[in-house]
């Protein structure tokens, strides 16, 4: 037992030196495997990934309310900015608003979770159409008592009750100061205790990818990788179109020397999945390489790495249709405008880490009627979608910097790297 020991440690040493998302990937491509070898007995560990589900479950609520609370506060510091402030928010949003139904649009043309047996996984009939009338909608979304809202998880009304927090800190101005020092750091303690969740990812993706290949076959990985296909495709025609086309006609500045200037911090926002990890580079991507102004991209940037998630909007709008197809749940065209609206909402309440956009799929998902079973079925393959969103997310927020700089003469030109610089 004693000669065991080092051996142990040098095990968990291994373990640890593989950065997190190959581990993922490993995980993945193993559980797809396991699952077709061991064929509907692979049910028997898919407790290992509901318990993973059930502790980002735990996340959703702190989560949430931390960070918009935090977000909304920071925007109040957008008066300070003036016309950048308003122009990056409402660059910010547009954006969101496009990617959204850009997603929307690809889960309806391609429709990915149409074919699917989902009988062995859904318990009794699908949930029927909500028969909810607007008053009830809209009583619904008020927040009558803050902490039956947190304790029930009912996260519209909790998103409301905080961007409401957030207005009076910022109304509060320097009274405020304290309790929105306290919400930030609690955002980041959350932050903290999300990423020790995600260590458990391995071990989840391994047991839910094994489920789904063993339990449904491989229409449903099929069906996934439809799913991974087309969250690459939103993300590129994001980057290709919308943002190519705001930096040339909007910034009027050369498109491939803003890639290549924002190439380090692209890299950066894949591997590591997580734009507040990648905020130094954006950083000293949108000053050193792209001349914009310190204050501005200081702004600017971290602003959007807490508020400015394009890819994560597009993808919410894309996995709510594939959960929707995937248990037969019709949604109509009231339905798309409220999760074009949630989806907004979500990406601005996700947090610039891994997996916070796996996180706020409950929040659209339940206001909809798709089963939160849905989650279960894409979190397996998260993580390699997660890069993509990322990589689109850091990009969009260096397109809004660089275009509201532009538009205001706050770039310098001089200071761009061109293609004739290498
Ligand atoms: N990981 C993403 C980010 O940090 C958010 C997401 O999960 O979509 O930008």
């Amino acid at each position: 037992r004693v000669a065991a020991k080092p051996s142990r440690r040098i095990i968990v040493g291994i373990w640890f030196a593989i950065p997190l998302w190959k581990r993922v990937v490993g995980a993945l491509l193993l559980g797809v495997v396991a699952g077709l070898v061991w064929g509907p007995g692979a049910e028997s560990i898919k407790i290992v990934g509901d318990v993973f589900i059930a502790f980002i479950k735990m996340l959703v609520v702190p989560l949430i309310f931390l960070s918009v609370v935090s977000g909304v506060a920071s925007i109040g510091d957008l008066r300070k900015l003036g016309s950048v402030g308003w122009r990056a928010l409402l660059l910010f949003l547009l954006t969101s608003q496009v990617a959204v139904w850009l997603g929307l649009a690809l889960g309806t043309v391609f429709t990915p979770g149409l074919g699917v047996d989902t009988s062995a996984i859904v318990r009794g009939d699908p949930p029927a159409p909500s028969e909810a009338t607007w008053r009830d909608m809209l009583l619904g979304v008020i927040p009558q008592s803050p902490v039956q809202v947190m304790a029930d998880a009912n996260v519209l009304p909790l998103i409301v009750f905080a961007l409401l927090v957030g207005v009076g800190i910022v109304m509060a101005k320097e009274e405020g100061g304290p309790v929105a020092r306290l919400f930030d750091s609690g955002a980041v303690v959350m932050q903290k205790v999300t990423i020790l969740v995600m260590e458990l990812t391995p071990f989840g993706v391994f047991a839910l990818m094994a489920w789904v290949a063993g339990t449904l076959g491989r229409d449903a990985l099929v069906a996934l990788a439809q799913v991974v296909a087309l969250n690459y495709l939103g993300c590129f025609l994001i980057i290709g179109l919308v943002y190519a086309s705001l930096i040339r006609f909007v910034a009027k500045l050369p498109v491939v020397d803003f890639f290549r200037g924002m190439a380090d911090a692209i890299a950066v926002a894949y591997s590591t999945a997580s734009s507040s990890a990648t905020l130094p580079v954006t950083l000293r991507c949108t000053q050193r390489n792209l001349g914009v102004s310190a204050p501005t991209s200081s702004f600017v940037v971290s602003l959007g790495a807490t508020i400015n998630m394009d890819g994560t909007a597009m993808y919410l709008g894309l996995a709510t249709l594939f959960g929707a197809q995937l248990f037969g749940v019709p949604l109509d065209l009231g339905d798309y405008i409220l999760v074009s609206v949630l989806a907004t909402l979500g990406s601005i309440g996700a947090a610039g880490i891994p997996g916070s956009g796996l996180i706020m799929m409950a929040l659209v998902f339940g206001a909809v009627g798709v089963p939160l079973e849905t989650i279960a079925f894409v979190a397996g393959i998260d993580r390699i979608m997660d890069m993509m969103r990322t990589a689109t997310n850091v990009t969009g927020d260096g397109t809004v910097t660089t275009t509201v700089a532009a538009l205001v003469g706050d770039i310098d030109r001089g200071e761009m790297i061109s293609a004739d610089d290498v």
